[in-house]
């Protein structure tokens, strides 16, 4: 008998609220016990208290609807016959089922990936409740706010403030929370890098690490580190006459790309056949463009950037298809190098990288996954622009494949990122 309650007193010891930032616990969802990791959660710089902790399933983030929906200022409403949920704020209303991928905003009919999926979880601590789950970055960006990811810390932070009213203290405060050394993963991204990137951009951090940083900064045509101390950063992008915009197609020669999963089409010739779609249609569009490359070669990240800052390029932009293990993953997404991580940027990255997403996803119809902050890529924070990552599919899914074989749905593609980059200039540039 006491044994049982030894083991009892230790089993409670161990699902005490932790005093780490981050841990593991275990949830049931759907009858089926789950180990998930805790994340924090901070919402224009203030803590989110939960009793139930949000927490992160799958590369998603997870939080109590109730608190979310109280922190962002709009209410929610759940009908327990049909288990949805209705949120509400002064613009949008977001309608969503518990166990549905079918999500409604202002009644007009999306879909989230699987993965975001609200959810009835069973919490064993504090106390044994069952708590309303639903995906943080699809309500908060719904809703137009934005929201980071800080990996070391396993914090998002959403910001619901405009960032042009903020006033300069909320503003520090805001960036100090939100700061971050070494961002290297996104805990949403499933982004593809080869090998040959891999290597190169270890090398690249590594010489920058080992007191080679001048002769870095010196092959990447960038000012010395302590003449970037003061920057102001902008929200718009200054643009002197002709817009100069380097289109990057990735990989290229000895550096394939992903293969994809009829083992035959491969990646950097896919980038190629968009980037150069794109290039004669951003040229007839009035834009200054510069491709990295125009045909199968191999070319050094660090050289696609010097590129871009040899030529005082107004935008970057690097062209690639996904790929990933899990054959169901599909869908757009597009990776920036937040200036809050990157010193030598003074625009805010973000917004590119938005006008991008939005304009793929409203074009090709795919998977939304997003923008995703990831400082660690060489040529997104390598080049002193706004620059941004496009991830145009999965070549990886039978699914996505199959559309990206078709020339129409390049296309689409090409279309779509045309347009982001018209949406771009027209908003945020002067
Ligand atoms: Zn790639």
């Amino acid at each position: 008998m006491k044994k049982i309650l030894y083991l009892a007193i230790l089993f409670a010891l161990i699902f005490i609220n932790p005093i780490y930032a981050s841990s593991n616990f275990n949830v049931t969802i759907n009858n089926s016990i789950f180990k998930v990791k805790s994340a924090g959660v901070e919402i224009n710089g203030e803590k989110l208290n939960t009793e139930f902790k949000p927490y992160i399933k799958n590369g998603r983030t997870f939080v109590p609807i109730r608190e979310i929906t109280e922190k962002l200022g709009a209410n929610v409403n759940w009908d327990n016959k049909n288990k949805s949920i209705t949120i509400k704020n002064d613009s949008k209303i977001i309608k969503m089922q518990i166990d549905s991928s079918t999500v409604f905003v202002n009644d007009k009919k999306m879909s989230v990936d699987k993965d975001q999926v609200p959810k009835l979880t069973s919490y064993k601590t504090p106390r044994s409740e069952t708590k309303t789950m639903v995906p943080l970055r699809f309500i908060s960006e719904t809703f137009g706010y934005d929201v980071d990811w800080d990996n070391d810390k396993v914090v998002a932070t959403i910001s619901t403030i405009k960032s042009a009213n903020l006033s300069e203290e909320k503003k520090s405060n805001i960036q100090k929370v939100s700061s971050n050394k070494n961002t290297n993963n996104s805990n949403n991204s499933l982004f593809y890098q080869s090998n040959q990137e891999k290597k190169e951009t270890k090398k690249l951090e590594n010489n920058l690490d080992s007191g080679k940083k001048e002769e870095v900064f010196d092959s990447l045509s960038l000012e010395p580190e302590d003449e970037q101390k003061n920057r102001v950063i902008k929200d718009k992008l200054q643009v002197n006459g002709k817009l100069k915009i380097v289109v990057d197609p990735g990989h290229g020669g000895k550096d394939s790309g992903a293969v994809a999963v009829d083992t035959k089409t491969l990646e950097k010739d896919l980038n190629l056949e968009v980037a150069s779609r794109l290039c004669s249609i951003l040229k007839n569009k009035g834009y200054d463009v510069i491709m990295t490359r125009s045909r199968d070669e191999y070319i050094k990240l660090v050289d696609r950037a010097s590129v871009s800052n040899d030529n005082n390029a107004d935008l970057f932009l690097s062209i690639h298809f996904n790929s990933a293990d899990n054959p169901s993953a599909s869908g757009i997404e597009v990776l920036y190098a937040s200036e809050k991580n990157v010193k030598i940027k003074d625009t805010v990255q973000k917004n590119f990288a938005k006008c991008l997403q939005k304009s793929l996803v409203k074009e090709t119809g795919a998977n939304d996954r997003g923008i995703i902050n990831r400082p660690a890529i060489a040529v997104t924070s390598k080049t002193k622009t706004v620059a941004a990552l496009v991830e145009l599919g999965f070549i990886s899914s039978p699914d996505d494949l199959n559309k990206i074989k078709d020339s129409d749905y390049i296309d689409l593609l090409v279309r779509g990122i045309a347009n982001g980059v018209d949406d771009y200039v027209n908003n945020y540039t002067e």
